[in-house]
């Protein structure tokens, strides 16, 4: 059901509304007190809201907050954690670079902007390449801290792929930094997990060596 339709039924049911979806009632739910919370800020704020380019911002926020940038916090939408046999017996160290990355910063709430690079070896299973983007995004829309996302999805790697050879590098841009408070435009963070193998100084420069290539496409 489209979602204006759902909750236009939840403002006319009121709290009978169970049964009203077979989709995320949920969400719904979510989305339509969210949007009453825009609207408070908004008039708090002294905008106009019954402006033509203002009328439906509390609703698209609401609805950006719970299925986009934070669409991470439902369990539903964490990636399914499908794996295959390494048959082809590949023991050496896969890397994924220059992921991109868009999070929010928990603290302000504004965007973290940045790339995550992840890298495993193989004990037997190895998962689908698009698998490690997914996991990146999906942890990355929720408010966050970017220490803790790094770790996140090293630990999720690590479940899925039962190994504790994992590793994870962000290097991020946090509009908190750039573009209020101190300002600083060219400032980025770094932050690093390293699980397992990557504890060793070999394999870890082996990783980051792999990081810095500037391939040309
Ligand atoms: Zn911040």
């Amino acid at each position: 059901m489209d979602l204006e339709k759902q909750l236009s039924e939840i403002e006319t049911m009121g709290n009978d509304h169970v049964g009203s979806s077979g989709d995320t009632p949920l969400r719904a739910e979510k989305i339509a007190s969210i949007k009453k919370d825009v609207t408070h800020i908004l008039e708090t704020l002294g905008m106009d809201l019954t402006d033509d380019s203002l009328k439906g911002t509390p609703s698209r926020v609401a609805k950006m907050f719970v299925q986009e940038i934070f669409g991470g916090l439902h369990p539903d939408r964490k990636p399914k954690a499908s794996t295959f046999e390494n048959k082809y017996k590949y023991g050496e160290m896969l890397v994924e670079k220059n992921i991109t990355l868009y999070s929010t910063c928990e603290h302000h709430l504004l965007p973290i902007v940045g790339k995550a690079h992840i890298a495993y070896v193989s004990n037997g299973t190895v998962v689908g390449l698009s698998k490690m983007n997914r996991i990146v995004d999906y942890y990355a829309k929720r408010p966050q801290v970017q220490e803790r996302l790094t770790i996140q999805i090293v630990r999720e790697l690590q479940e899925i792929m039962q190994t504790e050879d994992v590793a994870c590098v962000i290097d991020a841009k946090h509009l908190c930094v750039n573009s209020r408070g101190i300002r600083d435009i060219d400032s980025s963070t770094v932050t690093s997990e390293f699980g397992g193998k990557f504890k060793n100084p070999e394999t870890r420069r082996e990783f980051l060596d792999y990081i810095k290539l500037e391939t040309e496409f």
